[in-house]
């Protein structure tokens, strides 16, 4: 019984010495664990896999040529991307230095250009933040802090400090967490002020959002001259009865109002396509201005 148990206990521990430094290495991605030939051969089988699909999907014409042809660019794209940024492991946000970013383990997120990068880094820091164990300070406090000012730049509240001061306690966060949750943290901000740094200067600079998704910098319109019908699609589907029709029988939104939901623009038929969205807020008046004038 007592040979049974240490015959059980000696394979016990083998299985986690064997196991323990592999999966670390997965958590903490930072580049030293992962052998870059391996994610190269994987991006490579991920990339021949792609083509494979399309040639495929062109040859059953599951896919337009116009489809075929973005499909295309995008993967030539990605292609050359890895090749001048290197292959990080799965999960992960080429940031430029190869594998050093991770924005989530096991998945993969694909942006275009409605969505606006600062609003997403502080959405992943809000995540990593909640996660914290709140052992280590600098990953306890420094997230902290990092999603207080991302939270004040997304409201239009942001300094001209504030890039460098990310950066600086980005760079603090990374050095001086013991876990890969804190080591990785701050990757989403590196990567999107790296790679999109004229987006956080139109928050922090013009209080503007250039992919309209931050609700304090955008402010719903409707273009008078594309509502001609006025057929009152959109004043149904507002919750907060802010569309109104004015001295001239115009459809107008009462910005007081307007709690900013979409509902309006979903409404208005595809062929008017009357409502859209302005950054800054500022710009309804100028609009408005340039219509009476
Ligand atoms: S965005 Fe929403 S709240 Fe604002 S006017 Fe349109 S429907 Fe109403
Ligand atoms: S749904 Fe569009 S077209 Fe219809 S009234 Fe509203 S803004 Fe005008």
């Amino acid at each position: 019984m007592k040979k049974r148990f240490w015959f059980l206990a000696a394979v016990g521990i083998l299985v986690v010495a064997l196991a323990a430094p592999a999966a670390f290495a997965a958590i903490t991605g930072s580049g030293q664990e992962v052998e870059p030939q391996q994610d190269q051969v994987f991006f490579d089988q991920m990339f021949d896999w792609h083509q494979g699909w399309l040639d495929q999907a062109q040859k059953n014409s599951g896919v337009s040529p116009e489809q075929a042809k973005a499909w295309q660019e995008h993967f030539s794209y990605m292609r050359d991307f890895h090749a001048q940024n290197g292959f990080g492991p799965m999960g992960s946000m080429m940031d430029g230095e190869g594998l050093n970013g991770m924005m989530g383990s096991g998945g993969m997120v694909v942006l275009n250009e409605d969505d606006c990068m600062v609003e997403m880094a502080r959405f992943f820091l809000d995540f990593t933040q909640k996660e914290s164990c709140g052992k280590c300070t600098f990953c306890r406090l420094g997230t902290k802090h990092m999603l207080t000012i991302l939270e004040n730049i997304t409201k239009g509240q942001g300094k001209p400090e504030d890039l460098e001061l990310l950066l600086e306690l980005a760079g603090d966060v990374k050095a001086g967490s013991l876990c890969g949750l804190g080591k990785t943290a701050p990757n989403p901000v590196l990567s999107t002020v790296k790679y999109f740094r004229d987006e956080y200067e139109a928050h922090i600079h013009e209080k503007r959002c250039p992919a309209l998704m931050c609700k304090d910098l955008i402010a719903y319109y409707i273009l008078p001259e594309k509502c001609e019908r006025s057929c009152n699609a959109c004043v149904g589907s507002c919750p907060v009865e802010a569309i109104f029709d004015n001295e001239d029988r115009i459809k107008v939104i009462d910005q007081k109002k307007c709690v900013k939901c979409d509902s309006c623009m979903v409404a208005c038929p595809p062929q008017y396509k009357a409502v859209v969205k302005l950054s800054p807020p500022e710009a309804v008046a100028e609009y408005e201005k340039g219509k009476r004038s």
